[in-house]
């Protein structure tokens, strides 16, 4: 662990930084030191963190970078860092461009020669991985489906042959759609876990079988209340094959047809042509 006199940089840098999730008291303290120590701070809704600000008693100003406006803001954000000034980077929860503005104001920033400074700290995705109980090696991160039930499930079933567990953020407004969807598209001996209001007075972190969800929402009112995560299990392991077989066949399901897909899987694995042939139309079937 290290420690360094200075939150920042000497040379001008944007330093993107991570912020509660609704717990003030997860905010990091580098967060603060740099939040308090750069000469502005872009944020996403800046009557929305000026209170955070307030909170911590930080009187550093604000200017707005949102999704309308990160085109024109970010040439703000450079003419800063080109006048030697240092800027950081705040979304409204959690870490920014992580289905949030700021991915391409960083990817401005970089090419226009600018340093860019992560300061990690909160992420509901990671934050309810970190509490599900799911023990696979990786994940696949999705961030919101599309709000269309036609364009949902079309997105789901895309995902259907994936064999790492599935990360989705979803709002109030469409969660009871988003469960039956993916109950209706991938199998429903899946486990998912719901994860809602994290660090928030009404957290409540469940797990279950992913026919069981919607009657699980529905029992009570309160379960749709709240920002939402959702975790889905990986494709099952068919019988006879292991992980990395599955890992391997899904990859090449993704570029290649059922066929090709078995014969090459069969190669590189070793494990039987026909097991992976049946495994690989069970993916892409229904
Ligand atoms: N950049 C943020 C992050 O690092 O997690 C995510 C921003 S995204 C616009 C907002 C979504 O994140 C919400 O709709 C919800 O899916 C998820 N989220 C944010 N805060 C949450 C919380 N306290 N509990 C559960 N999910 C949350």
């Amino acid at each position: 662990m290290t420690t360094s006199p200075s939150p920042l940089s000497s040379t001008p840098s944007l330093y993107v930084v991570a912020t509660p999730l609704g717990n003030l008291q997860d905010i990091g303290i580098r967060a603060q030191a740099v939040l308090a120590g750069v000469d502005a701070i872009a944020a996403e809704d800046t009557r929305h963190s000026q209170r955070l600000l307030d909170a911590l008693g930080i009187r550093t100003k604000l200017f707005a970078l949102h999704e309308h406006n990160e085109q024109a803001a970010v040439g703000q954000v450079i003419r800063m860092l080109e006048a030697g000034q240092q800027v950081a980077l705040i979304s409204d929860a959690g870490t920014p461009a992580i289905s949030d503005p700021g991915a391409r104001a960083v990817a401005r920033v970089r090419e226009a020669g600018f340093p860019v400074v992560p300061v990690p700290g909160p992420c509901a995705a990671v934050a309810a991985l970190s509490a599900s109980g799911f023990v696979d090696d990786g994940f696949r991160f999705v961030g919101f489906l599309p709000a269309k039930q036609a364009a949902r499930r079309a997105a789901i079933e895309d995902l259907r042959a994936q064999t790492v567990p599935l990360v989705f953020y979803e709002s109030p407004h469409r969660i009871v759609e988003c469960v039956a969807d993916l109950a209706a598209v991938l199998e429903p001996s899946r486990d998912i876990v719901i994860a809602r209001e994290i660090t928030k007075i009404y957290e409540q972190i469940a797990r279950m079988p992913l026919g069981e969800a919607s009657a699980w929402l529905a029992a009570d009112p309160n379960r749709c209340r709240g920002e939402f995560v959702l975790i889905v299990a990986g494709a099952p392991a068919a019988e006879g094959l292991g992980a990395e077989a599955e890992r391997v066949l899904a990859l090449l399901l993704a570029e290649l047809p059922v066929k090709s897909a078995a014969r090459l899987a069969a190669e590189i694995t070793g494990a039987a042509r026909n097991t992976l042939y049946a495994r690989a139309l069970e993916l892409k079937g229904s």
